[in-house]
């Protein structure tokens, strides 16, 4: 059987597990058990399934700390990071429960008018390295609460995450069958996404990865798929900024995760006047950033997931120049891969048009442009295939609110940094970051289908008969 082998992208040498990758038959009997399990679980009410769930955010609470360092040890993150993700599971039963679900709540319009929102029965969950905890929770734990069975497929750098946390479910008293997991890499997510008996595909990953599911289930019109995508995040610096703050959000916006989060920025759009003031404070504190181990006390990023990843940078670092930029920053050169330093190339004009501007690079890499004013910031913005998330920076709310609706992005922040975000709120992009199915606190809605109904009187009654209708 083959076997997925996950080390520590910091140091080979450390093997953090081996997991069976899931076949056909692992796939068809995971299904099957969640199939199984799917009717006692919608049945047995809100009531029992927020008891488990409450279990599970407990547990989840206790081992806070261990997750935080096995997710460090996996993938890479450093401690800071990984813990900052591990406290977000707890919460995000509390707000499923005490929000989500009132986005579901059943509808009373009436004289026996009403609807309820159904759970549509075995979805599969996929999820991506760079937040292996969090992100699958995020669609896991709206998806139980509504009353649905989950296939889990974990990232196929994260396994050992993935078997943590089905681990909490299982100790928490999920009954058997509601949550499954496989592990496996692209032929086993693609198999479970496919499979006849899955009702819809909670993912969370890249465009291409999106695209690809979206194609092939193109004749399966009726399973749901939610799609959370890439980003190619932009950051407008008004000349007005504070700069010190201005630096320090977009230092934090392109390097945090190493670069690896979906909210990433690498694109940074700063007024003329600003520009060079605003560099000059960006490259000392990208300079200064501390990588290393990412269980070492003290440090900021660790190293990218793998030596692909760490690849795929460099390629794109040497098409900066191609692209028509020059670089003014690329830092800590001198480490070995897969660790990375962070990167900024300055650019004379606000035109992407090379790859290197458009895709989403995903490592700490960022490019910088001028432009005259916050109107040719917009459009700069707008001139992206992603829309997940941009920030504003300006002392001035008047130029922010001018902005909202302005610019196209799912999340749009004033003041501060492009990642972090509330779970109190939608989490979803435009174009290719999304397919409008957002995730936060809205989950439970993709997670849900609205059936409506309406009640008759149950006694005929011939004053209703519409004119040239006989009385039976
Ligand atoms: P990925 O697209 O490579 O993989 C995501 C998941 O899909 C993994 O579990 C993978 O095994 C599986 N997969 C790969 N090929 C598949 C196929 N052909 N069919 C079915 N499943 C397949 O993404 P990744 O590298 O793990 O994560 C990084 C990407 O995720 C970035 O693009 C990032 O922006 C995005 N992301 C988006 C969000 C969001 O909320 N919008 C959050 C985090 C990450």
């Amino acid at each position: 059987m083959e076997e997925l082998v996950s080390r520590s992208p910091a140091d080979p040498s450390d093997e953090v597990g081996r997991f069976a990758v899931a076949g056909e038959s692992e796939i068809e009997a995971a299904v099957a058990r969640a199939r199984r399990a799917f009717p006692a679980w919608r049945d047995a009410g809100l009531e029992a399934r927020t008891r488990v769930l409450r279990r599970f955010a407990e547990a989840a609470r206790a081992a806070a700390d261990e997750i935080a360092r096995l997710v460090a040890r996996e993938v890479g993150k450093a401690l800071w990071d990984a813990r900052s993700e591990a406290a977000l599971l707890a919460p995000k039963v509390e707000v499923t429960l005490d929000e989500g679900m009132r986005l579901v709540a059943p509808l009373e319009a009436g004289a026996g008018a009403r609807a309820s929102y159904e759970p549509r029965g075995v979805l599969a969950v996929l999820g991506p390295f760079n937040f292996p905890a969090h992100l699958p929770n995020g669609h896991i734990v709206p998806a139980l609460a509504t009353g649905n069975a989950v296939v889990f497929k974990p990232s196929e750098l994260a396994p050992a995450v993935g078997a943590r946390m089905l681990e909490l479910w299982r100790g928490a008293g999920l009954p058997p069958g509601a949550l499954e997991l496989v592990q496996g890499g692209a032929a086993t997510g693609r198999a479970l996404a496919l499979h006849p008996d899955v009702d819809g595909v909670l993912f969370t990953g890249s465009w291409a990865v999106g695209r690809a599911l979206a194609e092939a289930a193109l004749d399966q019109p009726g399973k749901l798929l939610a799609l959370e995508m890439g980003g190619s995040n932009a950051l407008v610096v008004l000349a007005d900024a504070d700069l010190d703050l201005a630096a320090s959000e977009a230092a934090l916006s392109i390097a945090a995760t190493t670069g690896q989060r979906c909210s990433c920025a690498g694109r940074l759009f700063v007024e003329a006047p600003a520009l060079d003031a605003f560099q000059e404070k960006l490259v000392r504190v990208l300079r200064g950033l501390r990588v290393g181990p990412p269980l070492e006390p003290g440090v900021f990023m660790g190293p990218l997931v793998s030596h692909r990843a760490w690849d795929s940078l460099a390629r794109y670092r040497d098409l900066a120049r191609e692209a028509g930029g020059e670089r003014v920053l690329l830092a800590r050169p001198d480490l070995p891969p897969p660790f990375a330093g962070a990167g900024l190339v300055r650019f004379a004009r606000a035109v992407q048009t090379h790859p290197y501007q458009r895709d989403e690079i995903f490592g700490p890499e960022a490019a910088l442009y001028p432009v005259s004013d916050l109107e040719e910031a917009i459009a700069a913005v707008n001139d992206s295939d992603y829309g997940l998330v941009a920030s504003v920076l300006t002392r001035e709310r008047k130029h922010f609110e001018h902005c909202v609706g302005r610019i196209r992005t799912g999340l749009l922040n004033w003041n501060r940094a492009t990642v972090g975000a509330s779970g109190r709120l939608p989490f979803g992009g435009a174009r290719r970051s999304g397919n409008d199915r957002p995730a936060g606190v809205t989950s439970t809605l993709y997670c849900t289908w609205p059936q409506a109904r309406l009640e008759g009187p149950g006694a005929f009654d011939p004053g209703s008969l519409p004119p040239g209708m006989p009385r039976p």
